[in-house]
């Protein structure tokens, strides 16, 4: 173990002491501060209607749950089967169906001919009845915009509402279209490894009146955090300052009941409204995330030019960079050629501290709790399965030193020459 080591945590949204402090005043300021992060919020996106709550999973259920109340007769949803768990948590928390389609491993997003294949009933073994589908999540990985204008034309039916998944990719646009506004409605995470981080919390977004009262009424029938229940935040904000810090990194990774990082299925969440300390933790949001997005740049193109050096050494582990444009990333993934290579890098990385990391652990078909239900659809999901084999994402971060580039540049050298 690599005590004392500068580590890397892969992704960090860091907290200051000043925005802690933001976070006590906000706790006695009350409902105000709420209400004043989901006016900027407002404004920022442009967007007439926005609610904040506990998680982004908590956003997507209550998303669902607000539009099989205005579609009774509708039940199922469709995702990507490379995803987040916490997407299929909220769909199963919300009772709903879900229906999978493949990637394809050039952009992470929906690989169109499946999609259109399987939504024209060319399976069989998979039939998808168009009077139910209630929604398709489209998630931007990593910040990698998805193409929704695309999503749209293929899906070709207003009645099913397209949720955008933005919680890797607040801030970012295409096109001057702020992502997370352009589908019918989108939410974003607050969580520990995101953008910006409350600790917690979650966003939803939409310019769609009809939605946004059935979502008002849903909210205002979930719980507060109680006053304890803030100091417990309180507390957690303070070890996350000292702990998401390169110097300190080392210690969570030296303990492993922590649970970092990983990503777990799981449907008993709490659904809260967002509470005053975490908007006041969230106070100067805008100017972090400016600065984020800025740092994320950069270190995206050092990341670009380190590639094109590779390829120039004819390093022939990389199979394709997934990214081409400077778009701030969460995390910037590579997909490798073979599983192995990309776990022999990853123990490197963690040997030296350098924060590279694979993804999710499985497809969504293959997660245990969810297989009866998924497994008789027999389809092989091979760009899913590609990306959960041989993705690797490398930190760009703002504790990302130009030093740690180079680090993370000699790995793949060492790759080379093992
Ligand atoms: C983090 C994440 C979520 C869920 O957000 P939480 O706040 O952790 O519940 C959903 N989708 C994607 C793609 C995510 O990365």
């Amino acid at each position: 173990m690599n005590l004392f080591k500068r580590t890397l945590p892969p992704a960090a949204s860091p907290i200051y002491f000043r925005d802690i402090i933001n976070g006590v005043k906000g706790l006695f300021r009350g409902r105000k501060e709420v209400n004043r992060f989901e006016t900027e919020l407002k404004e920022y996106f442009a967007i007439k209607h926005c609610f904040t709550v506990s998680s982004g999973k908590a956003a997507l259920t209550l998303i669902l749950q607000a539009i099989k109340e205005q579609n009774p007769e509708r039940d199922s949803v469709l995702i990507p089967a490379y995803i987040c768990y916490s997407v299929p948590s909220a769909i199963k928390r919300a009772g709903l169906k879900i229906i999978l389609c493949d990637i394809h491993t050039d952009t992470l997003d929906y690989d169109p001919i499946e999609l259109d294949k399987l939504l024209s009933n060319q399976y069989p073994e998979r039939k998808i009845d168009h009077d139910r589908l209630l929604a398709v999540i489209t998630p931007h990985l990593f910040g990698i915009p998805s193409d929704i204008e695309r999503l749209k034309t293929i899906i070709d039916n207003e009645k099913v509402c397209i949720i955008e998944d933005a919680a890797q990719s607040m801030g970012s646009e295409v096109k001057s279209r702020k992502l997370g506004t352009i589908g019918d409605v989108g939410f974003f995470s607050l969580g520990r490894g995101k953008a910006i981080s409350t600790v917690e919390g979650g966003i939803i977004i939409t310019k769609d009146t009809a939605l946004a009262g059935t979502l008002k009424n849903r909210i205002e029938k979930i719980n507060n955090y109680s006053f304890i229940e803030q100091l417990t935040l309180l507390a957690y904000s303070f070890v996350l300052m000292i702990l998401l810090r390169p110097s300190f990194f080392w210690l969570p990774k030296a303990l492993p009941f922590l649970k970092l990082g990983q990503t777990e299925y799981n449907i008993d969440f709490k659904i809260k409204k967002l509470s005053s300390f975490q908007a006041g933790l969230a106070k100067t949001w805008q100017t972090k995330l400016k600065q984020m997005m800025k740092t994320r740049s950069q270190n995206v193109a050092i990341c670009h030019t380190m590639l094109k050096h590779l390829t120039n050494l004819s390093n022939h582990f990389l199979s394709s960079i997934l990214i081409k444009s400077e778009y701030p990333l969460l995390r910037f993934p590579i997909l490798m050629n073979k599983k192995f290579e990309r776990d022999t890098i990853i123990n490197m990385s963690e040997k030296n501290g350098l924060g590279l990391m694979s993804t999710y652990p499985d497809i969504v078909l293959n997660i245990p709790e969810l297989k009866e239900e998924l497994s008789s659809s027999k389809l092989s999901y091979q760009g899913a399965k590609a990306a959960v084999d041989r993705i690797l994402t490398l930190p760009v971060h703002e504790f990302v030193k130009k030093k740690d580039m180079q680090n993370i540049f000699r790995l793949f050298i060492n790759l080379n020459i093992e």
